[in-house]
């Protein structure tokens, strides 16, 4: 018998950034004097929020004398964050939740993955293609079988709910890859799935801050009934330039069970109450005063202001680039543009275009899944500069 969880050698080959670093160092080799844009990866560039700053700076001090110091906290955010997070995040949306119903962690993909340590290894996995490639591996890892959803321009990147039954189903709207969102009726089709087939959604609203159309929900609780059926995962990342500062939390409501094989109904918020407690030591006290600070008045503008930036990015992008005659996605209520490769080139072939012809690093759609393939996705988290001059470039690409 082998001592090896034998799943990992399931996984495919996720090589999709290290690939495009490669060639992007080949390029570099070839061109030292080529000035690169590079809106590729999904990483933000604009610095924390001041607010966030000076929280951090406090909560620092704060560790300099006992009576302030913090040791290890609790292992589900303190009470400010996960009030804060209620009273801000979804009291004023017509959600109820209580505080405990809020589990603060180190970030979104933390939890995308973890979440599955609570669940079947049997359960059956669905998630959108193209897809945030975290929510397959994780599963693989476990060895659970997982069923692809097509998402293309034909049903706007939102697939129907499916005719059989998928017991656990991700869900990632405004979406990373393709800037597409779900309307509330879209949302309400799933989470009606969900409630006739005892289907858990795992809904990722990492991007729910780039929403600004008002028919667009920002949290699946928005939806009647969504409480019994979806866990909500958010983070501080995209909306507040925690990427390196890591800050994210999970909502799993108490309403949410689940049979047990002895026929009991079972509060999944228990059990991730206990997964958390047992291998999770809390997100540092620091961290969560940066988070909270998201919250204050001056946090709040700042937030907005550096979402307005990489908007207009997004804007700019998307208008240039319809202009020139691309067929484009995304980039309204999302910071990524999803656009579709010119005279059917393959995502890899565009993609190296633009890296040799123009100086342009994208990420090439295949990259997401199979039905990524023939599209390419440009973030808008450069410099508008940069976007500027990337834009200028795609007038002269023959
Ligand atoms: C960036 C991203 C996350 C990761 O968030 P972290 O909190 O930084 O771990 C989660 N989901 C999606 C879809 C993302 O694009």
């Amino acid at each position: 018998m082998s001592l090896l969880n034998e799943n990992f050698l399931m996984l495919q080959a996720n090589y999709l950034f290290s690939d495009i670093a490669k060639k992007v160092e080949a390029f570099r080799n070839a061109n030292p004097d080529a000035k690169l844009i590079r809106l590729g990866i999904g990483d933000v560039t604009q610095p924390l929020p001041q607010a966030c700053l000076d929280a951090m700076h406090k909560a620092v001090d704060e560790q300099a004398c006992s009576a302030t110091f913090r040791g290890y906290g609790p292992e589900q955010g303190y009470d400010f964050l996960r009030k804060a997070i209620v009273d801000n995040d979804y009291t004023p949306r017509g959600v109820q939740l209580d505080m405990d119903e809020v589990f603060v962690s180190d970030g979104a993909k933390s939890d995308c993955g973890n979440i599955g340590d609570i669940l079947s290894k049997d359960c059956t996995i669905g998630v959108t293609d193209p897809v945030y490639p975290v929510y397959i591996d994780s599963n693989v890892m476990s060895g659970r079988r997982i069923v692809l959803l097509n998402a293309s321009p034909a049903n706007g990147f939102v697939p129907a709910v499916p005719s059989e039954k998928i017991d656990i189903v991700y869900l990632c709207y405004p979406n990373n890859p393709t800037g597409m969102t779900l309307t509330k009726e879209q949302l309400a089709a799933w989470v009606d799935y969900a409630r006739r087939n005892k289907t858990v959604i795992i809904y990722d609203a990492a991007y729910e801050a780039y929403i600004s159309d008002p028919e667009i929900p920002h949290t699946i609780y928005e939806i009647e009934g969504a409480k019994e059926v979806a866990i909500e995962i958010r983070s501080f990342s995209k909306t507040a330039g925690f990427t390196g500062v890591r800050c994210g939390y999970t909502v799993v409501p108490k309403a949410l069970k689940l049979a047990a094989d002895d026929g009991s109904m079972v509060e999944l918020n228990h059990l991730w109450n206990r997964r958390q407690c047992t291998k999770f030591n809390g997100t540092s006290y620091i961290t969560q005063r940066a988070a909270e600070a998201v919250y204050s008045p001056e946090g709040k503008k700042q937030v907005r202001a550096v979402i307005d930036y990489y908007m207009r990015n997004a804007s700019y992008i998307r208008e240039k680039l319809q202009g020139l005659g691309y067929t484009v996605f995304g980039g309204v209520n999302a910071p990524y543009i999803w656009v579709k490769t010119p005279e059917g080139l393959g995502s890899w072939d565009f993609f190296n275009r633009l890296l040799n012809e123009i100086h342009v690093v994208t990420t090439p759609g295949a990259g997401f899944g199979n039905a990524g393939e023939g599209f390419i996705r440009i973030t808008a988290f450069g410099l508008y500069e940069d976007c500027v001059e990337a834009m200028k470039r795609f007038e002269t690409l023959k």
